[in-house]
C-alpha cells in the first residue's frame, strides 16, 4: 500500500500551479525567447520537481533544467519527451547512464572533455558552459573554448548542441553584467553561434530585466517562475505571484502563569498569565530555530512564536478565540517568503528550499486540490 499521496500530520505546504503557470507564461511573453528552461533543480526549490515541470510545459516552458544528474533523473521516470539539461558537472564515467535516460550534459572544462575524450555508449547531447565572470563552472578564454569545440566535434558520439552562460548580478551591477556579455562576445569571437541549437544565458533577474542577448535563443527560468523576485533591486516587468505556503494546525492551547517558562533552554518567561498554542512544525521540516519570535497567521491575526523552535514542535503566543485544530499560516500571502527572508538575513530562495520533504506538499489549480506529495512514503 503506498500513502505517496496522503499525509498523517497537520503540517503542510500549498503550492498553487495555477500561479506557477501564470508567472512563466508571463515572463515568456516578456522575455520573447523560443526557448525556456523550467529550471527545477532542488524539487523545484522545495516546491516539488516532477508537479512544477509539468505545470511550467504546460505554460510555456518547453525544456527542464536542474543542477545534478540525480535530478534529471528522477524527472525522466516521469516526464518522457522534453529536453531535461543537467547544468552542473556530472562525473566522466556517468555519461552512459546520462545518455541512456536522453539527459543533456554539460561539458565544463577542457580536464572533463579529455576524461570524457573516446566515449563510445549511447550519443549523448552536451552543451558547453563558458565561464563569464561568474568564475564557478565553465571555460574561461577563448583558446580553450575553440579547443573545447574541436575536441567534442572530433566525439563521435558527444554531440555540441548547446552552449551556456550564467550571471552573477541580479541586482546592482548592471556594469557587471554588461562585463560578462562582452566576455562572451570575446570567447566565442570567429565562431557562427547558429552553429548550436541551443544558446541560453539568462536567469531570472536577466530575463526580468535586461533584453535579449546576441544570438540568444533561450533563457532559464528558475525563483521567479515560483513567484519570487530575484532581487528587490529593480522594478519587475510583470507582476510575479508567490506559489509557496506553508500551513500547520494547533494541537494543543494550555494556560500559563508568571514565572513559567517555555520550551528548550526554558529561555522564554511568562510575565503575565497567557495562552500558548503548540503546532507540529520544527526545524526538521526546515522550519529553522532563526524563525523564534516570526509571527504567524491564525484566522487572520498574527502572533508570535514563543521559545525555541523544537525538531518537531514550536510554540505560539496566542489569545482566547484560537482553538485546538485552527489553521496556522506560516507563510501566505501576509507572511510572505520575502519578508521571512529579510527575518532571518538570508534569501528568499533559502527559505523555500529549506522546507524539508517532511513536509507533504498539496497542489492547487483554481483554488482546489489537485494532488498530494508526501516523501515520506516514496
Ligand atoms: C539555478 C540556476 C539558474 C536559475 O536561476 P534563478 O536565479 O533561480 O532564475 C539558472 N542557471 C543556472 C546555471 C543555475 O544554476
Amino acid at each position: 500500500m503506498s500513502y505517496h499521496d496522503a499525509f498523517f500530520r497537520d503540517t503542510w505546504v500549498e503550492v498553487d500551479l495555477d500561479r506557477i503557470a501564470e508567472n512563466v507564461s508571463n515572463i515568456k511573453q516578456h522575455s520573447g525567447y523560443e526557448n525556456l528552461y523550467a529550471v527545477v533543480k532542488a524539487n523545484a526549490y522545495g516546491h516539488g520537481d516532477v508537479e512544477v515541470a509539468r505545470a511550467a510545459l504546460d505554460a510555456g516552458a518547453n525544456m527542464l533544467a536542474v543542477a545534478f544528474l540525480d535530478e534529471a533523473l528522477n524527472l525522466r521516470r516521469e516526464i518522457k519527451d522534453v529536453p531535461v539539461l543537467v547544468m552542473g558537472a556530472i562525473r566522466p564515467q556517468d555519461i552512459a547512464v546520462a545518455a541512456e535516460q536522453n539527459i543533456d550534459i554539460t561539458a565544463h572544462d577542457l580536464q572533463w572533455i579529455e576524461a570524457a575524450a573516446g566515449y563510445s555508449g549511447v550519443p549523448a547531447n552536451v552543451h558547453l558552459k563558458i565561464d563569464s565572470g561568474m568564475h564557478r563552472i565553465g571555460v574561461t578564454n577563448a583558446e580553450s573554448f575553440n579547443k573545447a569545440c574541436a575536441m567534442l566535434d572530433a566525439e563521435a558520439n558527444l554531440n555540441l548542441i548547446g552552449l551556456f552562460t550564467h550571471f552573477a548580478t541580479a541586482d546592482g551591477s548592471v556594469e557587471h553584467y554588461q562585463n560578462q556579455l562582452n566576455k562572451v562576445a570575446e570567447i566565442t569571437d570567429g565562431t557562427d553561434l547558429t552553429r548550436f541549437k541551443y544558446v541560453h544565458q539568462s536567469n531570472s533577474a536577466a530575463l526580468l530585466r535586461h533584453p535579449q542577448q546576441p544570438a540568444t535563443n533561450g533563457g532559464r527560468l528558475g525563483i521567479s517562475m515560483y513567484g519570487l523576485a530575484p532581487s528587490d533591486e529593480f522594478e519587475l516587468p510583470c507582476e510575479l505571484k508567490q506559489a509557496f505556503s506553508l500551513h500547520s494546525r494547533i494541537t494543543q492551547v494550555k494556560r500559563l502563569y508568571p514565572g513559567d517558562k517555555v520550551g528548550y533552554g526554558a529561555t522564554y518567561e511568562v510575565e503575565e498569565e497567557m495562552l500558548v498554542g503548540v503546532m507540529p512544525i520544527g526545524y526538521a521540516d526546515g522550519w529553522l530555530r532563526y524563525h523564534q519570535d516570526r509571527p504567524v497567521e491564525i484566522n487572520g491575526k498574527q502572533y508570535p512564536i514563543v521559545g525555541r523552535v523544537c525538531m518537531d514542535q514550536t510554540m505560539v503566543r496566542v489569545d482566547e478565540s484560537v482553538q485546538v485544530g485552527d489553521q496556522v499560516d506560516l507563510l501566505n500571502d501576509n507572511l510572505t517568503v520575502d519578508a521571512a527572508a529579510q527575518d532571518l538575513n538570508t534569501i528568499n530562495y533559502e527559505i523555500v528550499c529549506s522546507i524539508s520533504d517532511r513536509v507533504p506538499r498539496v497542489y492547487k489549480r483554481g483554488g482546489e486540490k489537485v494532488s498530494v506529495r508526501n516523501d515520506r512514503f516514496k
